[in-house]
């Protein structure tokens, strides 16, 4: 197939990773016979720097063109000023807005090799395998809000409406025929009417995925579950507010934020691919980041925008093989230990594919 990404670099390891994935993403070209084409363009400080703007007009119009939009990190000492007018997140809340991009899924894997850089037991890690889908445009953190004049109260409001649960509801269900088949939708349905229209929704939803078990889960318990017994989760599906608390909570089961890939999706298919991670200035420029969660994101943006399920469960195993062999980069090799660059890393990957 041919297919056309978008690539935005970005600031800091955005610029190095981001590279790593698109070599695997052409060795996955060169081996399963698709031809992909890329077009850079500019976000974040460096395009700060170079237009004035985190989102230029012109990177807007290179995604619309494209099939899918691959993007590394935004950000950095020179730009980091909280009260600037202009500032390279700007880039990142802009980009998800224009594209309509509802919801974020964030995979968490464990893998045997890294069990001992999680802070939890080894014997709690084995097999956990979850994808959390978070509801990303609405909810409380863009409901309706009040900083009263006084300075003595404020508020913000948890708002869903229902087509707003059913179509984050609908990816969950279909994420989760593609996985194990289990969905555990979190609320806190006992407390909030807005969580009472969402366990309604959900629940409506589920009359078309008979093959998707279905479960119910108070975000409290939810919270300690996910320490206690995270191999038992599948897939999750959780409002923005839930979501953003318990996809970073389940963040730290991979041991390192190298990691972690995470998509954004719209309604028209167009995807926003990006590793978890920011864009860590205390490595960049020194070969050290771990491309892992870039590469990840690369074969999520191969299933979710491509619909090339091979390809993405053949860079994922990849990943893994590179692993089990003993390839480490800086952040997941043993202290003192020696360790791979970036670039050693990506290539060894793109061997194994
Ligand atoms: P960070 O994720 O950039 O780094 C946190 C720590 O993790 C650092 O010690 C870093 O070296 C390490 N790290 C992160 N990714 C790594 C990788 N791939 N390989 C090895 N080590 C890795 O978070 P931060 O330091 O809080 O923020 C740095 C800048 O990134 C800030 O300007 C922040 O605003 C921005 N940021 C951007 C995004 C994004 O673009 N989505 C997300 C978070 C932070």
């Amino acid at each position: 197939m041919k297919a056309k990404i978008t690539v935005l670099p970005g600031d800091g390891i955005g610029v190095e990773v981001t590279s790593a994935a698109v070599a695997v993403l052409n060795k996955v070209a060169s081996r399963f016979g698709h031809e992909f084409s890329y077009e850079e363009a500019l976000i974040g400080g460096i395009a700060i720097d170079k237009t004035g703007t985190a989102l230029p007009e012109e990177t807007l119009r290179t995604g619309e063109q494209s099939d899918a939009i691959l993007l590394g990190a935004v950000g950095g000492p020179k730009w980091d000023n909280p009260t600037a007018a202009v500032r390279p997140e700007q880039g990142l809340l802009k980009i998800r807005k224009h594209f309509g991009l509802f919801a974020n899924l964030r995979p968490v894997k464990t893998y045997p090799a890294l069990a001992q850089y999680s802070p939890l037991r080894i014997e709690l890690l084995n097999g956990v395998d979850m994808l959390i889908v978070r509801e990303l445009t609405g909810g409380i953190y863009f409901g309706p809000r009040q900083e009263q004049g006084d300075g003595d109260s404020a508020y913000d409001t948890e708002l869903y409406t229902v087509p707003e649960v059913e179509r984050i509801a609908h990816i969950a269900f279909r994420a989760a025929q593609g996985r194990r088949k289990k969905l555990t939708s979190v609320d806190k349905a006992n407390v909030m009417a807005s969580m009472r229209l969402w366990r309604r929704t959900v629940v409506k939803v589920a009359e078309d995925y008979a093959d998707v078990a279905l479960d119910h889960a108070l975000v409290d318990s939810c919270a300690m579950h996910l320490i206690t017994r995270p191999a038992s989760f599948d897939v999750m599906v959780a409002s923005n507010i839930f979501g953003d608390i318990l996809s970073d909570e389940a963040s730290v089961l991979a041991g390192s934020l190298g990691m972690l890939p995470s998509a954004s999706l719209g309604a028209d298919g167009l995807g926003l691919y990006e590793p978890v991670h920011g864009s860590a200035p205390d490595i960049a420029g020194q070969g050290k980041a771990n491309p892992t969660g870039a590469i990840l994101s690369a074969a999520m943006l191969l299933r979710y925008s491509l619909n090339l399920e091979a390809e993405a469960k053949a860079v994922e195993a990849a990943v893994e093989s590179v692993l089990d062999q003993g390839a480490r980069t800086a952040d997941i090799a043993p202290r003192g230990g020696s360790f791979v660059s970036t670039t050693e890393f990506t290539q060894a990957v793109a061997e194994k594919i």
